[in-house]
């Protein structure tokens, strides 16, 4: 359990601990620091009342109280009870009431209060202490009848339905049933007598559902109250929320008694919530409701239409400025927009809560770059503040608010996957793909969904699901590959039969072809096709000013990955400082290009066996010759064209480094495939006869077929067995280099060769890529200075970088292979299939290729020290999916690595990713 300040002042206890720690009266006992043991909301009414702001008098029970009842078998700790009728009597003394007195009595709510503020606790129990003897004397101290008994109807109401557990829609109905009888809509509207009789009447609920009658006397009624709260830590929608949440289950919650202050004593009462700021775009102005007449959760209950906060300003001149005051003071206190709850009773204003308010991307940035300019926070708090997701989010298109302002919604789901999609409603993978090979846009709706729709999902714009959680697989797939996902939307009945769906709630439908929008920010699904609004970097000033700042803290550079001159530039845009992974081989695939890489593959091996003989001076045969000739052309021609791609490449990220990783994968990827050329051909037989140039691919995909091609031929094997490969990228990278250079331009060249385990296949890759750059620079007549290193991406690899770093001068971790390797899983074999599963059973924590797993981290920590040894200036980055990723640019921090390098999109990210690992570094290290 995390340190917990030591007590303001000391309090007498019955009880082995001290669990108790009162305000009021302008102190208080605990302060705001003490969240762990006093739960959000004790904390901060205990620092309201500090700085003494209008709080009524109350006491926090510990969450450490809650933690002992329960390891005492949900017993309360002996002397605890003792503890709490002390705590009582010195509210009664403070407030000159009395607990149970008829004449002048204390009513108190009972408030549960975690740590972090917890959907899915219990709910609060208001005007505890109420009988039939102490409403009398509530309504003779207010002589206001009908007040009383619409207090004591709501108490019955809410501890019936919170402590005793009597289903809350069994006293709805009753509400609902007395305000038809007597043709009224509002709760407000109901005469003191009506509240008289439902009272009554919820009386009568209470025995009949729990076989007792409701606890009349005040202190039974507080200790349920208590204990209902401890129960409710265990809860099942607590412990849901914590598992989600990651919040440890060992926390406890602490319990709030508060003197009861009344918004509904008439129309100089009222009770609200406000904002410091607008949460939702972080305009620096009050932003909230209120109601007059009204108790509690009234207002977020819609029960009846809440005033903007604005209008009190006219209701109740003098209350407002109190309030705005108090906002300004506690903002200015906590440094932080807050989220506030208070209670006005006949014209005095009482603050009952105070936090950190809840605010989206938009607001968050803003608020923080506004408070930066306020002199509230520093700059690295600022920096610190910001979610990597929400900037995500800012950079995400999103639905143009007009446009929304209009629609017709379909239903609401889980906000599984932020951004906005739009497309054809399809409720099948297949027909995805399909519909996607027309052009078509499409939505994919379905159930659930299974590895089976992978592919539907990668071609639909986004994903709509009616079962499934936050961690479904539809939403962990969907937020992998980046498409907006609504999951579990309860409410949508989807029908595979008719190809349709339809919500139970909103009662809208859409079948096959109908255009839908999805908002996978807000989990909302909207009837037709909704205009959007791309998110530009260039106009969001503040979430540049963020980033501004964030380059200004952290110690490692930012690059990205990138394989085309457009990509190049978009990262740039977006703050890279340099291309830490340029994968060739993408640029084999394109157009006209793939034939002429087929060409050369098909007679790779027998030319490079040719000329080796050449070599040692034998002569070769006629189709040995032509073999070396057909190569020869095919890969000049090659040759021009990856030279034209660096060219391109080396402009656009002119004056910045590009790491150029020479050919990596196995040679069949380039090929058709087996199964698919072995059907064409068999079919052609059968009918006359297949193509010579056919039966020579399958021959050639035959003899080039692996087991295991992610452990066969590739990555620098492949280099060394066809050292042509080498030779003809090596020389397109520094001509390419050459060109730019006597173009005035400043290429910056560093080649990598992939997936050495043994320094001895860096080293004679290494001779053959050097004898090569000689010849070009003798040709050119120029020296050419590039850098020469190497992926370590192979365990063996990484426990051997000492050998290695002889030979290099860069180390760029692979840690997709490192992590496929480090485990064993093939990554393609275990995504699609026993992964997530894995992850579901908690048998892993997470996804290993999304968060970088400890041990691989560990692996790169042992390569990272053994390769420095040997050579300090080594210079060392990550280029692995994980470059992107802000848990493990966390880790890459605390290895000590120079640069992240990540996918463009992802730069933005990853630049305040960075910042946030270097702070807690440095916080660390000062500690
Ligand atoms: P939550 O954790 O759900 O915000 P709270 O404990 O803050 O629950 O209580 C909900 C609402 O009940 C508050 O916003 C406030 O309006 C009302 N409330 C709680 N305690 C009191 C009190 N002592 N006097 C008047 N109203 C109260
Ligand atoms: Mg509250
Ligand atoms: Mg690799």
């Amino acid at each position: 359990m995390a340190q917990t300040t030591s007590p303001v002042t000391d309090r007498a206890h019955q009880a082995a601990k001290r669990y108790i720690y009162a305000w009021g009266g302008g102190t208080a006992e605990g302060s705001g620091g003490m969240k762990d043991l006093l739960g959000g909301k004790g904390a901060g009414l205990a620092e309201m009342s500090l700085a003494g702001l209008p709080t009524p008098p109350g006491f926090t029970i510990t969450t450490e109280a809650c933690n002992d009842y329960f390891a005492a078998g949900e017993q309360l700790p002996s002397g605890l009870w003792d503890d709490v009728l002390q705590a009582m009597a010195e509210v009664e003394r403070s407030t000159g009431k009395g607990f149970g007195d008829a004449k002048n009595p204390l009513l108190v709510s009972v408030r549960s209060g975690a740590k972090f503020s917890m959907p899915g606790m219990m709910d609060t129990v208001l005007n505890l202490g109420l009988n039939e003897a102490t409403l009398q004397g509530l309504v003779a101290l207010t002589g206001n009848e009908r007040f009383g008994w619409d207090a004591y109807r709501r108490f019955v109401q809410m501890f019936g339905r919170i402590v005793l557990d009597v289903p809350g829609e069994r006293f709805d109905h009753a509400l609902e049933a007395r305000k038809h009888a007597r043709g009224v809509q509002l709760d407000t509207e109901l005469s003191a007598s009506d509240l008289r009789e439902l009272a009554e009447e919820f009386k009568g609920i209470v025995r009949e559902v729990t076989g007792r009658d409701f606890p009349t006397d005040p202190y039974e009624q507080l200790d349920l109250a208590i204990k209902a709260v401890f129960a409710s830590w265990f809860g099942k929608r607590a412990r849901d929320y914590r598992n989600f949440n990651k919040i440890p289950h060992d926390l406890g919650t602490a319990v709030n008694v508060v003197t009861m202050v009344f918004g509904n004593m008439g129309d100089d009462s009222g009770t609200g919530v406000a904002f410091t700021r607008n949460p939702s775009t972080g305009e620096p102005a009050l932003f909230g409701e209120y109601l007059t007449n009204a108790q509690g959760e009234d207002v977020v209950a819609g029960i009846r239409t809440p005033q903007q906060i604005s209008n009190l300003r006219d209701d109740m001149p003098a209350v407002y400025d109190e309030f705005q005051t108090i906002a300004r003071r506690l903002e200015r206190h906590y440094r932080d927009m807050q989220d506030l709850e208070f209670t006005i009773e006949r014209g005095r204003l009482y603050m009952l809560q105070t936090r950190s308010g809840k605010r989206t991307a938009a607001a968050a940035v803003k608020l923080a770059v506004d408070m930066v300019g306020e002199g509230l926070i520093s700059k690295e708090e600022a920096v610190g503040r910001i979610e990597p997701a929400q900037v995500d989010q800012l950079l995400r298109a999103q639905f143009d608010r007009a446009a929304i302002a209009q629609a017709s919604r379909v239903a609401k789901g889980l906000n599984a996957s932020p951004g906005a999609a739009v497309g054809r409603a399809v409720f099948d993978a297949d027909d995805a793909v399909d519909w996607a090979g027309r052009g078509e846009r499409v939505v994919l709706v379905r159930v659930e969904t299974s590895p089976d729709d992978f592919h539907g999902m990668a071609v639909a714009q986004g994903i709509l699901t009616a079962r499934g959680g936050a961690t479904s697989h539809a939403a962990v797939v969907a937020r992998q590959i980046g498409k907006p996902c609504v999951a579990g939307c309860a409410e949508l009945v989807v029908d595979y039969a008719t190809r349709s769906a339809r919500s139970t709630d909103s009662g809208v439908a859409f079948k096959e072809g109908d255009w839908i929008s999805l908002d996978g920010t807000t989990g909302e699904v909207y009837l037709g096709a909704l205009a959007t609004v791309e998110a530009r970097f260039e106009d969001q000033p503040e979430l540049q000013q963020i980033l501004a700042w964030a380059d200004e803290i952290r110690r490692m550079e930012v690059w990205t990955n990138a394989d085309k001159p457009e990509e190049a530039a978009q990262a740039r845009s977006y703050g890279a400082q340099g291309i830490g992974l340029c994968r060739t081989e993408h640029m084999f695939r394109e157009g006209e290009r793939l034939e002429i890489v087929r060409g050369a593959i098909l007679v790779a091996n027998a030319a490079t066996r040719a000329k080796a003989r050449a070599a040692a001076g034998e002569t070769l045969d006629a189709d040995e010759s032509e073999a070396v000739a057909r190569f020869d052309a095919a890969m000049s021609t090659l040759e021009a064209l990856q030279q034209g791609d660096f060219e391109g490449i080396f402009r656009a990220m002119d004056g910045l480094p590009v790491v150029i990783r020479l050919i990596d994968p196995p040679l069949h990827e380039f090929l058709p495939n087996l199964e698919e050329q072995l059907v064409k051909v068999t079919r052609a037989e059968s009918v006359g006869g297949a193509s010579e140039e056919d039966r020579e691919l399958l021959a050639t995909i035959k003899s080039l077929h692996e087991q295991n091609p992610m452990l066969g031929l590739r990555g620098c094997r492949l280099g060394l067995m066809i050292p042509d490969f080498v030779r003809i990228q090596t020389r397109a990278i520094l001509n390419a280099q050459i060109a730019v250079k006597r173009a005035g331009g400043n290429p910056i060249a560093k080649i990598m060769i992939p997936l050495v385990g043994h320094v001895n296949e860096l080293a004679r890759t290494r001779q053959l890529l050097e004898s090569e750059a000689k010849a070009v620079e003798a040709a050119a007549g120029v020296e050419v200075d590039y850098k020469f290193g190497t992926m370590i991406e192979v365990p063996r690899g990484a426990l051997t970088a000492d050998e290695i770093a002889r030979e290099a001068d860069f180390f760029s971790f692979g840690t997709n292979d490192l992590t496929q390797m480090t485990f064993g899983f093939s990554r393609d074999d275990a995504e699609g299939g026993f992964l997530l599963k894995y992850v579901e059973e908690g048998i892993l924590p997470v996804n290993p290729f999304q968060t970088l797993d400890d041990a691989v981290a560990g692996l790169m920590k042992v390569a990272v020290d053994k390769g420095r040894a040997t050579k300090p200036g080594l210079e060392l980055g990550i280029c692995g999916e994980h470059g992107g990723d802000p848990e493990s640019i966390a880790k890459c921090e605390a290895i000590g690595l120079d640069y992240v390098s990540c996918s463009p999109f992802r730069v933005p990210v990853a630049r305040l990713a960075a910042a946030q690992a270097a702070l807690v570094s440095m916080a660390e290290r000062d500690k």
